[in-house]
């Protein structure tokens, strides 16, 4: 096995790295919405809210759904006092719902026990509900400039290229966390943290780092051993497991509504509004079980085709039955006509499996297409209460 080296610099070879990559920082950093220009002080709100979208995506792909959100939610406090499905749907687009649920969750909590002030240390900011180490750390040294480095894939990178990490990832996330966190420093931690991931994103890059105007260069040991590109070594993933479910589109007689369910409060996409589906299982479901576990007891047809689906820790195939339903059908759900759509924060299977429906039956009553726009319109909010069964 490969030894796990520790932290081998000097404290003042880290001073020296420090002041060369803040030097760096201070003509080479990216501006963003969310960060504070030069000699003023970041908002608090914004630093929490970018850090919580940024997780699993780019800056390029974050910067309009946080120009919207904030838009929408101007302050905590508005977001404090936003109905949930409104914030579920402005975070239309960026995935992973439970974080859009913790900000909302959280924004309450800051409310009514910080009086709408994000609590300004690490510690507290860990207490807070959805805030995990990594968020902690970022708000605190960004928004408060407090001593602390927050350690994301551009961070884990750079450290296992500065200090030639050869063990692969995972298992080396906790030597890289101690070596990031010889960074930490009470001069200037904000710049410092949000420099060594400006570093990692576009100097430190994955593929193709470009040394040659790495301010870290002459001590970069990766670089001196020319390794650069080969760090960091990753395990083998293992293979996703696969897992199976049925959807069912029921298409309401009169004025063409589909129906939709709001899924359990917990677990996989929990509280989103769906198209009724069984539970994903590791095994493929039956024609007759499929029939039994059905919201409403109809003729039922398969239609051809899979839907695929990928979830972090597995695959999905899902098949879709279709079936007509009379207008006074009682089912739990809400039915939804074809004018309605943008009204609902729809997570991406769900769509897809709507995209499914709509090119099997060639269906012109669920036009207009599948729901795009980051707001729903007054008028759609309203319909969209009125036809909730
Ligand atoms: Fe990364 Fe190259 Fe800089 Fe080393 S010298 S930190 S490998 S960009």
């Amino acid at each position: 096995m490969t030894a796990t080296p520790e932290p081998s610099f000097s404290a003042a070879k880290i001073r020296s790295l420090a002041r060369r990559l803040l030097a760096w920082y201070d003509h080479a950093h990216r501006v963003m919405p969310w960060r504070a220009l030069q000699g003023t002080k970041p908002d608090p709100y914004r630093v929490w809210l970018a850090e919580v979208m940024l997780q699993q995506t780019t800056v390029a792909a974050v910067t309009p759904y946080f120009e919207r959100f904030l838009a929408r939610f101007p302050t905590i406090e508005a977001l404090a006092g936003a109905n949930l499905d409104d914030v579920l749907h402005a975070w239309q687009g960026l995935g992973y719902y439970a974080r859009a649920r913790n900000l909302h969750k959280c924004a309450g909590v800051v409310c009514r026990a910080f009086g709408g002030r994000l609590p300004d240390t690490e510690a507290a900011l860990l207490a807070l509900p959805g805030i995990g180490a990594y968020t902690a750390a970022a708000v605190a040294a960004i928004a408060f400039d407090r001593k602390a480095m927050p350690v994301d894939g551009n961070v884990e990178r750079v450290m296992s290229r500065l200090f030639a990490i050869t063990e692969p990832m995972p298992a080396s996330k906790p030597v890289l966390r101690r070596h990031a966190a010889l960074f930490a420093s009470a001069h200037r931690p904000g710049d410092l943290a949000q420099a060594m991931m400006d570093l990692g994103a576009t100097v430190c890059t994955p593929r193709a780092p470009r040394c040659e105007i790495c301010p870290w260069q002459g001590d970069c040991r990766a670089f001196a051993g020319g390794l650069a590109a080969d760090l960091p070594k990753r395990s083998r993933m293992p293979k996703r497991p696969r897992r199976f479910g049925v959807a069912y589109w029921v298409e309401r007689g009169g004025d063409g509504a589909i129906l939709l369910r709001r899924r359990a409060e917990k677990g996989l996409l929990a509280g989103m509004m769906e198209i009724p589906c069984t539970n994903f299982r590791t095994e493929p479901w039956g024609k007759a079980e499929a029939d039994r576990a059905a919201p409403l007891a109809l003729n039922w047809r398969e239609l051809p085709g899979t839907v695929r689906h990928v979830f972090t820790h597995f695959d999905l195939a899902v098949t879709v039955r279709v079936a007509k339903a009379n207008a006074r059908s009682a089912a739990e759900g809400t039915w939804c006509r074809p004018d309605e759509w943008s009204a609902y924060a729809l997570p991406s299977l769900m769509k897809k499996i709507i995209r499914h429906a709509r090119q099997a039956e060639g269906d012109a009553t669920i036009r207009p297409p599948i729901p795009s726009r980051p707001a729903a319109s007054g008028a759609a909010r309203r319909s969209r209460r009125m036809s909730r069964s």
